[in-house]
């Protein structure tokens, strides 16, 4: 445990050093111009950077949109740069830049700030639907349980087919019944409660934001660091180290601003099923309405663990009844054959192979492997997360990706000695090397596979000129080809359909 929240503890340093998630550490002026130095002696994050999906390259670039870091990029880019006098130059004007940069991107966008805490209001909002559904689903169950035996105790006891006692016996057992569903109810208040004191506190948290409008506020420090560590709390849960998470949301005040219950749950779910244990995941796709929730989703995660059920009573056919596996054939997996007909014939055709000569044929081999329990636990997380309307990534990679990609130059991974880690004899360029947070020993190799978030190579025509009629063209273009139809000098031919147009009517095209 302590271990773990060393980790985290250092981990969390270097990731403030990227300015996405938050100001460097402004512990003066100094520090302004000399970032925290990032020592080689510390942890190595690591952890294979996957290829970012949509949702993160459009992070990355509406927060590239701030002046501040473009400015920041214009010097991580000529640290570099081979030229001495450049170098010198850039030395030279090294703090000022930096102030500028400052100053540029101390303006709090509250917008893009928020961008990664949609499940933060979310998760508390459909587990809230969730808990609802749950508990219409108790009411109408033993409600109609209730009526139905009214209704026939009533009959029967007019018509006198029931005596006086029986009747009594039958209206216990109803009040019973009742009282069973009042304590369920009474559970599901209290879940409710539970959930909206969640939703309260991250309102609450994020209205905070909203009191801040520069990353110079004192406050927004406290408020970012709170950011970090819900996002690592996140993490930790996501990653399996539920106790480390509880201690550090504990420690840092934030349990109302984290969903360790539901992760919780999830875990101990999961932990069955890479235990080989499939009963406990049956009975979260089972309970209350979620089935129905799950058919609605169109989820495959029920029949595929009927399915394992199946290929667990072939397997141990010695202690199984020889029809069980037929029954349970019939039952779970018959009816479904419409929808995974490949699934259903190779149920049938395992029944003619025995674990022991599967290896032969590759689809039987695959059916017996103890991988199966990894596909299925890794189906159920993304069916939870799916269910609640969780990102299926942790958010701290979302968060460390769009960072990194952010500050991340062509040279910074490139061969030549001065972008190494190594520190640097020469002044300028140590200096700059260490203010590369991409450069550092610690997240260069993180940032080897994100992709670089400034493109300097253009695909676009330059000086786009849009025509009256929705059409753009370069201006190059559209004079070589007006001069080719010999028109007058202050008219241009649209180069598709043959439309002419004056020069007066052409507007400038930006593309931001
Ligand atoms: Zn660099």
């Amino acid at each position: 445990m302590n271990g773990r929240v060393a980790i985290t503890g250092s981990l969390s340093k270097h990731i403030r050093q990227l300015y996405w998630l938050g100001p460097p550490d402004r512990s003066g002026v100094a520090s302004k111009s000399h970032p925290p130095h990032m020592s080689s002696k510390g942890c190595h994050p690591t952890g294979s950077c996957t290829k970012p999906g949509p949702e993160i390259q459009s992070i990355t670039r509406r927060h590239l949109t701030s002046g501040g870091l473009s400015t920041r990029r214009k010097l991580f880019e000529a640290h570099h740069i081979q030229d001495e006098r450049l170098q010198q130059r850039l030395s030279c004007k090294f703090t000022e830049i930096l102030t500028m940069g400052d100053h540029e991107s101390s303006k709090l966008d509250h917008e893009n700030h928020l961008l990664l805490d949609q499940p933060l209001l979310q998760l508390p909002v459909e587990l809230l639907r969730k808990n609802l559904r749950s508990a219409r689903f108790e009411v109408e169950k033993d409600g109609s349980f209730v009526k139905e035996i009214l209704k026939k105790t009533a009959t029967d006891s007019v018509n006198g087919r029931i005596s006086q006692q029986d009747v009594l016996k039958t209206l216990d057992s109803m009040i019973a019944r009742m009282r069973g569903v009042k304590r369920k109810l009474t559970t599901f208040s209290e879940e409710e409660n539970r959930l909206h004191r969640h939703e309260e506190a991250r309102v609450k948290h994020l209205t905070e934001l909203y009191g801040m409008y520069s990353v110079d506020d004192v406050k927004y420090e406290g408020w970012s660091r709170t950011r970090l560590d819900r996002l690592l709390t996140d993490y930790l849960l996501r990653q399996g180290y539920v106790k480390s998470a509880h201690e550090l949301a504990k420690e840092r005040g934030i349990e109302l601003l984290v969903d360790v219950d539901t992760f919780e749950q999830m875990n101990r779910i999961r932990q069955c099923l890479l235990n080989g244990s499939i009963q406990e995941a049956l009975a979260w796709c089972t309970a209350g309405d979620t089935k129905k929730e799950l058919r609605k989703m169109d989820s495959n995660l029920e029949f595929m663990l009927r399915y394992q059920q199946y290929i667990e009573l072939v397997r141990d056919r010695a202690q199984t009844k020889p029809d069980e596996a037929l029954a349970h054939a019939r039952k779970y997996l018959f009816p479904y054959k419409e929808t995974y007909p490949k699934e259903v014939l190779h149920a049938c055709g395992l029944l003619s192979m025995l674990p022991e000569h599967a290896a032969r044929v590759e689809v039987y081999r695959e059916l017996y492997a103890p991988a199966r329990w990894q596909m299925l636990a890794d189906l159920f997380t993304k069916t939870h997360a799916s269910l609640l309307s969780l990102p299926s990534i942790p958010l701290l990679h979302i968060a460390l990706s769009s960072g990194l990609s952010a500050l991340k130059t062509p040279a910074c991974h490139s061969i030549h000695p001065n972008s190494a880690a190594a520190p640097s004899h020469h002044t300028s360029l140590s200096l700059a090397t260490s203010v590369c947070p991409i450069c550092s020993t610690e997240l260069n190799e993180l940032a080897h596979n994100v992709p670089h978030a400034l493109h300097s190579k253009s695909h676009v025509e330059p000086d786009l000129l849009l025509l009256p009629n929705g059409r753009a063209y370069g201006k190059a273009r559209l004079e070589e080809y007006a001069k080719k139809a010999a028109l007058p000098e202050n008219q241009v031919k649209d180069l598709r359909t043959g439309e002419v147009y004056s020069v007066d009517l052409l507007k400038k095209v930006y593309i931001s």
